[in-house]
């Protein structure tokens, strides 16, 4: 059975605290999602905010494939008539082929928070979904607070409903507002419904209590065909239920219809493309699409999977586009440098043994590799044969100062050889590892533009003290990015600076060699 995805990252997804999209990120969003194959996507609510109005003006003249695209509003206000209610003239003059009404079901909230009669909230429902019926728009009904109005008075509930469906709604959905519902009732209150309103049904989850992701899953296995969710769970509080495990499983694990398998392939890159957008780190741990969602540590695992791939993971990572990885840490064995040099297209040769030596002895120092997926590829790179650094740092000084009550200013000077050249450069930064950082590409950004387009993304330091007769020691990671390529390096010293040193000068000759650098001729002179 074919399953209807509706979309509202761009809506109730940008509610996260710390998450706020441009129009221009959300046409990117919205045209990926259309893509991907999603059936509905929300893009905001015109009536509450400008911004959105001006997004289903662009959207309109965008190239989308097969996507619906839906406005969102509330039904009329209690007392006034459909016309006359700014929120629905808003909606009409957003012209989409979708209107979205949120309305109450929940006693409670007419009572006490619309503070109207409960007849008065049934009519709000039906002329608002009857007045976007006789605009020829789509009308898809929310059901706010469905299942907690439902433990409170199950007839006035369904009334709720019958209101939308009576008026022409083409959806009900029942909304898990506050996100507190666990899957059984929910699996429950889905069957009751379904017997009594012929209107498809729709499921809203947040994530409150941790099950959003089940509660889904238990309304499709109860009746409802639509899921209403959002990249990456993104959403106020807890978040909303993650469309990206609800595709996985509805499909992988319940055998519904969701997506064509060609586009299930692009779940990874799509979930990634979205916190990209949304400036925010992907989890590294998020079921089916996190990068450590089918990574292995243990020897013993590494070996089960060499020979037989399903032995330690529950679906074949590029059925959704992610890939079995195997982390690098003393424990892994020789085999685990082969995999990994295979998979970059490397050879690791004679060299291996070698390799697997140096990652011993500088874990020993407080390295670690497995967040440092970039350092580990330099190890193998240079142990490569024939491999030439595209450059050396020779020395660094970096100065922090602090004058009267002056803000700290920071300065760094290097020396590093290009070629035959050698260079020296300084620049300012907002700190230390910003001036340093700032100074290594004056001096390699006119050798290689390319780099120019790499960023420094993040930044993590730890004190290490986990080996006995050493003294506490700074471990920086530090995370970069060109496009949509990520990569992790390390660095570690008992002086921080020298750590980041160490790790900044791993994130800019990676993506050299990942491009095939070869050395220079001299810099070409400025011209005047
Ligand atoms: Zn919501």
């Amino acid at each position: 059975m074919q399953i209807t995805l509706y979309d509202t990252t761009l809506r109730d997804g940008t509610q996260r605290e710390g998450l706020s999209l441009s129009v221009e990120d959300k046409l990117k969003i919205a045209l990926d999602l259309d893509q991907l194959g999603v059936h509905y996507i929300e893009g905001g609510w015109p009536g509450s905010n400008p911004k959105d109005a001006e997004l289903f003006t662009r959207i309109r003249g965008a190239p989308l494939r097969q996507a619906r695209i839906a406005a969102f509003g509330s039904t009329r206000r209690a007392e006034v008539r459909c016309e006359n209610d700014p929120s629905l003239r808003a909606l009409v003059a957003a012209e989409t082929p979708v209107v979205t009404l949120v309305g109450k079901s929940s006693p409670l909230h007419v009572d006490r928070v619309l503070e109207t009669s409960r007849a008065e909230n049934l009519r709000m429902i039906g002329d608002s979904v009857a007045f976007f019926q006789r605009l020829d728009r789509e009308v898809i009904f929310d059901a706010e607070h469905f299942f907690d109005g439902w433990a409170l008075d199950p007839e006035y509930a369904l009334a709720t409903l019958r209101a939308a469906a009576d008026a022409g709604a083409s959806w009900i959905v029942l909304c898990d507002t506050n996100g507190g519902s666990l899957p059984d009732p929910i699996r429950d209150v889905v069957r009751c419904v379904r017997e009594r309103i012929a209107t498809p049904l729709g499921i809203h989850p947040h994530n409150d209590a941790g099950v959003a992701v089940a509660n889904a899953l238990a309304a499709v296995q109860a009746g409802c065909t639509q899921v209403q969710g959002t990249i990456n769970g993104y959403g106020e509080r807890c978040g909303n239920v993650d469309l990206v495990p609800v595709i996985a499983n509805l499909q992988l694990k319940l055998g519904r219809n969701v997506l064509p398998p060609s586009q299930l392939r692009r779940l990874t890159e799509v979930s990634h493309f979205v916190a990209a957008v949304a400036n925010l780190n992907p989890d590294a741990h998020a079921p089916y699409v996190g990068r450590s969602a089918f990574a292995h540590k243990g020897g013993i695992h590494v070996a089960a999977i060499a020979k037989l791939p399903e032995s330690y993971q529950h679906v074949d990572p590029a059925l959704v586009g992610n890939e079995f990885r195997v982390v690098i840490s003393e424990v892994a064995g020789r085999r685990n440098v082969r995999l990994r040099a295979e998979a970059l297209g490397l050879d690791p040769g004679a060299g291996e043994a070698g390799v697997l030596q140096r990652i011993k002895d500088l874990e020993h120092q407080g390295f670690q590799f497995e967040a440092a997926d970039g350092s580990f590829e330099m190890l193998l790179r240079r142990a490569a044969p024939g491999y030439l650094p595209p450059f050396e740092p020779l020395d660094f000084t970096v100065i922090s100062e602090k004058r009267g009550g002056q803000r700290v200013a920071a300065q760094a000077t290097v020396k590093l050889r290009v070629g035959d050249e050698v260079m020296h450069t300084a620049a300012e930064g907002d700190g230390p590892v910003n001036a340093l950082d700032r100074a290594l590409r004056k001096a390699l950004v006119p050798h290689y533009p390319e780099l120019d387009e790499v960023r420094l993304v993040d930044y993590k330091v730890r004190i290490v003290d986990e080996h006995l007769g050493t003294a506490a020691r700074p471990r920086v990671i530090l995370e970069s990015a060109r496009g949509t390529e990520r990569w992790s390096t390390v660095g570690c010293s008992e002086n921080i600076i020298e750590a980041s040193w160490l790790a900044l000068w791993d994130s800019l000759e990676l993506p050299l060699l990942r491009n095939g650098a070869r050395l220079p001729g001299p810099a070409p002179t400025p011209p005047g």
